[in-house]
């Protein structure tokens, strides 16, 4: 898609849309051309000190005690504005963040609206302990309140999602928001969902401002009025920030990176996990903090799977986004770009290159499918993040070990287990140290489920019940009967 000419970005506060307070901006680029399709505001102490002010004064002056009705039918508006706005999102979106329009469209903007509808009902759902007497003579209930202004930090892989999973669960339980989206993907979130969220709730409720992690992040880690930060990043920024908000003893809510396992045992139906592994580590350019990436396979398997997988993903088509034929986009920026070809590149001597390895002759941060096989459990490879559209294949011997290797990084957010023995699928799954473990599927999603990581993947949990209650704060009050 072409966007007809430069946009210009601007913060909303306040239900305003305002320039950074000193006029400064930076140009934001298609990453599949290199061309530059907006510029964005860079926020400083100011523009977040007035963002968090007017979030302030919208908690304090009504929303907090708005009633979980109120909340829900302008979560539903806001839901309903995602689906009617949906083209415009799709162009943005698409050409900002690098991806496929139809894999947008098939998995992305309708899901956003559906996850959004589902804050929308867990609102008015909120659960909690039977009012009673525990103490003689005093009547006891729980109070389930929402925490105040909260900071709100997003990456560039689902800019738009990512979003909608902060903003929903944090104005579903009367908190009100501050939310920077990443310097390199803020189109979607400053020109659409701040448009929208300013015709959905009232002024002041949901700000939202452009910017760098510094000024404009930390300025909103450290601010002493912001008492919950979320952020969904590296883990990183997650461990500088959890060190800061120490300061002020704000909470922290860290979604950060991955490296999900895939256990293919001998037993394994070849039909079918070929395609589904190979479709989710490529899918988002493997962008994707769950992306199947790190592949375990058994002794018996384990050259099939690395056939299999190089056939897979030797078939994805590459090339421009409104091509509806196009699988594979590019990766999301240079930086990015940077990173994943320097970790191909320094692969060990023993790796094997079953496919890909390259970076195709044309505009744009594209990189080819690529699986790498025969790595060891201590490769950087395999011990830290790719986050583009690469397979490792490891070959272990027996249960134990796929075991131990699975669990052997820093990371815990996703896992899969591909077997047909029932008890060894719940065995392994009970041992493995991750937030969620799909058996013979991997990456599907529901909003009902919580998503969230252990160990150094961070802590929170995103989407389900469980991020309400972390936008939540309990109040025990007890009342005496005399
Ligand atoms: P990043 O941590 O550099 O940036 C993420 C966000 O944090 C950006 O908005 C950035 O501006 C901001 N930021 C950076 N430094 C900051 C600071 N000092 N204070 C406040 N904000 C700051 O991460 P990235 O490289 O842009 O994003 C990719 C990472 O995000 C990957 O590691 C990926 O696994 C992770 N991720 C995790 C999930 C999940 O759900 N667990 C989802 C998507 C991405």
């Amino acid at each position: 898609m072409a966007i007809a000419e430069k946009l210009k970005l601007q913060n909303m506060i306040n239900g305003e849309f305002v320039d950074a307070a000193d006029g400064a901006t930076e140009d934001v680029i298609n990453p599949s051309t290199g061309e530059v399709i907006a510029s964005s505001p860079l926020s400083g102490a100011e523009d977040v000190n007035r963002a968090v002010a007017a979030a302030k004064a919208a908690f304090e002056g009504g929303w907090a005690t708005t009633t979980p009705k109120e909340r829900s039918d302008r979560l539903l508006r806001l839901a309903d504005l995602i689906i009617e706005n949906g083209d415009e999102l799709t162009d943005l979106e698409t050409a900002d963040a690098g991806k496929p329009r139809q894999a947008f469209i098939d998995e992305e903007l309708e899901t956003t609206a559906d996850h959004i509808r589902f804050f929308a009902s867990a609102a008015r759902n909120l659960e909690g302990k039977a009012a009673m007497e525990y103490a003689e003579g005093h009547t006891s209930f729980v109070r389930r309140e929402p925490i105040g202004v909260v900071g709100q930090i997003t990456p560039w892989n689902y800019p738009l999602m990512m979003a909608a999973w902060k903003v929903g669960p944090a104005l579903a339980t009367g908190n009100t928001l501050v939310l920077k989206p990443a310097e390199s993907t803020p189109v979607s979130t400053l020109a659409i969902l701040a448009r929208l969220c300013a015709e959905a709730f009232p002024p002041g409720v949901a700000n939202f401002i452009g910017g760098h992690g510094d000024p404009a992040g930390s300025t909103l880690v450290r601010h002493p009025d912001i008492k919950l930060v979320s952020l969904t990043g590296s883990i990183n920024t997650g461990k500088w920030i959890a060190r800061e908000a120490a300061d002020t003893l704000k909470r922290v809510h860290l979604e950060l990176g991955g490296k999900a396992p895939v256990i293919v045992f001998d037993d394994v139906n070849m039909e079918t996990a070929m395609e589904t592994i190979a479709g989710t580590g490529l899918f988002n350019a493997g962008q994707d903090c769950t992306a199947a990436t790190r592949i375990l396979a058994g002794p018996k398997v384990y050259d099939d799977v690395v056939n299999g997988l190089a056939s897979e993903a030797g078939g994805y088509v590459m090339g421009e986004l409104d091509d509806a034929a196009t699988m594979l986009g590019p990766v999301n920026s240079e930086k990015q770009f940077q990173h994943v070809t320097g970790m191909i590149e320094r692969r060990p001597d023993h790796a094997q290159v079953a496919t890909g390895g390259g970076s195709p002759d044309r505009p744009g941060f594209y990189v080819e499918p690529t699986v790498i096989a025969d790595l060891k459990q201590d490769d950087e490879l395999i011990q830290n993040e790719i986050f583009g559209p690469v397979m490792t294949v490891q070959r272990f011997t027996d249960e134990a070990e796929a075991i131990a290797w699975a669990n052997g990084t820093r990371y815990g957010l996703a896992a899969s287990v591909w077997t047909r023995d029932i008890g060894r699928a719940m065995r392994v799954t009970n041992a493995l140290r991750f937030g969620a473990v799909w058996v013979n599927d991997h990456i599907i999603m529901a909003p009902e489920m919580p998503h969230g990581g252990y160990n150094e993947s961070g802590y929170g949990k995103d989407m389900s019940m469980y991020s309400l209650e972390d936008y939540t704060q309990v109040k025990h009050v007890m009342v005496s009967l005399d």
